[in-house]
């Protein structure tokens, strides 16, 4: 299992011979420039290397011309504790995603702690533990943003000000607990926003024995922050009522590998035709009765961009910029001020696509070939993509 360290690394660390840069922002998704500059973490220069100051770099990257993108994140996956999952009863799923890209993760509830408590004092104490574990512990380097209690019906305004206090800044999915109705979803959804924490909701039918359906009238009355696998987890709601939510409600529309990929589409394409893809999130919601996907992100950039016909450059933001804005996270973007989080990748060997963006819209996955995280090489050539064409090269580290 690898052992993770919360420790920001210190020193400068150099991109150079970028061949082409992804933002992470829809308004501007590939960037003029070939050379990222970080100090401590945090990036402090992206453009061209005549423009930036690279002296004296403590570590020194030649992207020999490849692609770097922000880090991927997955707005949806169910951590317990530790790299290891219950659900399929697996090691090292976390250190596996970061070999897909993923360098941020957020919880959508520790609801498969083996004997998860459901009285408000224990869920509120599971929360807290999850949090404080998470924040201290990071496998292989990735952000893990933990800590969402499911709620239940005997929770009270003052539960929410006490979970705020205690640092918890997220619900888990509405819908995995007790609370199922939109009055009751619609109460903790404001007492959640009055102590600003972040609300998500089980959108569609039940994903184990046990959970229950969430249909569009309870989602758009309980209004929460995110529409949580709008493209169900893993039954979706009908088609029409996939759309009526895109259309009526304003908030983010969160699509997961993890649900029906035909009602993904729909939700694409709906939100795409209103001129909203600043709303457009991913996640896995791994692991699940479907496994562990280590390139979940990557295989939901490629399906969206190729069958919903959206530019693969479009598609990366809705991974990481549109991800962090949302989730209101310091990474996502290539801009200064930024957490020095990047994926350095390549078209995958023999891919039919001529360079990186065309072999996403056609399909393929792209073949990474380093990760950083806060400034820090995690690691070289992916165990787990199709190998890059291309790799980066450490001049100095
Ligand atoms: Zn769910």
């Amino acid at each position: 299992m690898a052992v993770g360290s919360t420790e920001i690394p210190q020193g400068k660390l150099v991109i150079r011979n970028i061949g082409l840069l992804l933002s992470g922002d829809l308004k501007q998704p590939i960037l003029e420039g070939d050379t990222i500059v970080a100090v401590d973490g945090i990036i402090t220069a992206v453009g061209k290397e005549r423009d930036c100051n690279i002296d004296a770099a403590d570590r020194l990257v030649d992207a020999k011309g490849t692609t770097v993108s922000p880090g991927l994140i997955d707005s949806h996956v169910h951590p317990v504790f530790g790299d290891w999952t219950p659900r399929q009863n697996q090691l090292g799923w976390m250190d596996s995603f970061l070999h897909g890209g993923v360098t941020t993760m957020i919880s959508a509830g520790e609801v498969h702690l083996p004997g998860r408590p459901r009285d408000v004092v224990g869920l509120k104490a599971l929360a807290i533990t999850a949090q404080r574990a998470f924040s201290a512990f990071r496998p292989g380097g990735v952000k893990i943003i933990a800590g969402a209690p499911v709620v239940e019906k005997e929770m009270t305004e003052e539960d929410f000000r006490d979970l705020a206090a205690a640092g918890v800044g997220m619900l888990g999915e509405i819908g995995l607990g007790g609370v199922k109705t939109a009055p009751e979803a619609k109460k903790m959804v404001g007492w959640a926003r009055t102590y600003g924490l972040q609300s998500t909701i089980h959108t569609g039918g039940p994903s184990i024995p046990g959970s229950g359906l969430i249909d569009a009238d309870v989602v758009l009355e309980a209004d929460p922050d995110v529409i949580g696998h709008i493209n169900g987890g893993h039954t979706a709601l009908p088609l029409d009522q996939v759309r009526c939510l895109c259309e009526r409600c304003r908030r983010a529309v969160e699509i997961v590998h993890n649900g029906n990929e035909l009602a993904a589409l729909h939700a694409l394409r709906t939100t795409m035709e209103l001129d909203q893809a600043e709303r457009i999130i991913l996640g896995t919601d791994s692991p699940a009765g479907s496994g562990v996907q280590p390139l979940g992100i990557l295989r939901l950039l490629a399906l969206l961009s190729s069958f919903g016909n959206v530019p693969a450059e479009l598609a990366f933001c809705f991974a990481t910029g549109n991800t962090a804005r949302v989730r209101r996270l310091n990474c996502g973007l290539i801009e200064p001020g930024r957490a020095a989080d990047f994926v350095i990748m390549d078209r995958a060997q023999h891919s039919a696509g001529r360079d990186l963006l065309d072999s996403v819209h056609k399909g393929d996955l792209p073949g990474i070939g380093m990760v950083i995280i806060d400034g820090l090489i995690r690691i070289g050539r992916s165990r787990n993509t199709p190998p890059a064409t291309v790799t980066p090269e450490i001049v100095k580290q």
